[in-house]
């Protein structure tokens, strides 16, 4: 019963054997995924994979991080063909959203940041027109240090705007492997947001995020692996595997009173 709405069937190590992990994750309860790109050539591959089984969707989008060290004169050249290759893949039936794009503030060095965050807020802005024009679902990445100080939550706060701003509501949206402060949640939360959570729900440092997921509505909620990334406590330091989702799902259901029907 569970969908895994959030997992890279299309990136190394799971791609060289997508069709296996794909079956054993079925044998584990899986029953549909959505496969997210992460540039254009992972784009690509999801739409590939989606193809090939009813059960499997596919996003096409790229990653905030890939525009870091785009200089301010290559820009706009580059949105521009993004744009093309993302336009001609949108064409096929199998693309449900966009995604991933957002924001991610988490490693930019204090020399780099003031570049790569104009650069990231214009690629996630060309990221939502496309979510608009093509009346897809849009899958927000977000991440930035945290804690106490504003300035490490910004990524949160910047997309909060963007999506204000500019997103057209008229599709949902997921907030995946959510984080950030609860503000900028329970703000989302009112724009509309569906809220993604993978296998750190089960670290043990996960207090914040375990609080965090209480003010959110059950019909709001969306179980994921992110997998190869972020496996569940019990395997972490192995590549997350597609099945590993059903150590989630078990998590939540024992621990938090969330069960796989009601994810
Ligand atoms: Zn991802």
């Amino acid at each position: 019963m569970i969908f895994d709405t959030h997992c890279h069937y299309n990136l190394s190590p799971l791609y060289e054997n997508w069709q296996q992990h794909w079956q054993k994750a079925q044998k584990h309860g899986v029953t549909k995924s959505i496969i997210p790109g992460t540039n254009i050539e992972t784009s690509r591959r999801a739409v590939e994979i989606a193809k090939q089984d009813k059960n499997l969707y596919a996003a096409i989008g790229i990653h905030p991080n890939e525009y870091d060290h785009i200089s301010a004169t290559d820009l706009p050249t580059t949105i521009y063909q993004n744009i093309a290759s993302l336009s001609m893949m949108l064409d096929d039936k199998n693309v449900i959203g966009i995604g991933e794009t957002g924001l991610d503030y988490y490693r930019l060095k204090e020399a780099e940041r003031e570049l790569a965050i104009h650069n990231q807020q214009e690629a996630f802005k060309m990221h939502v027109q496309l979510a608009n024009e093509f009346k897809k679902i849009l899958i927000i990445h977000a991440r930035d240090r945290g804690g106490e100080k504003n300035k490490n939550n910004q990524a949160y706060f910047d997309i909060l705007e963007i999506i204000q701003n500019d997103y057209q509501h008229k599709k949902p949206f997921i907030l995946h492997c959510i984080s950030g402060p609860k503000t900028y949640i329970e703000k989302m939360l009112e724009l509309g947001a569906y809220i993604g959570i993978g296998g750190n729900i089960t670290y043990l440092n996960a207090n914040d995020l375990r609080e965090i997921i209480k003010i959110v509505p059950e019909d709001r909620l969306l179980l994921e692996t992110d997998a190869p990334y972020l496996p569940p406590q019990k395997f972490r330091g192995q590549t997350c595997e597609p099945w590993m989702i059903s150590e989630t799902a078990g998590y939540l259901r024992d621990k938090l009173n969330l069960t796989p029907a009601t994810l």
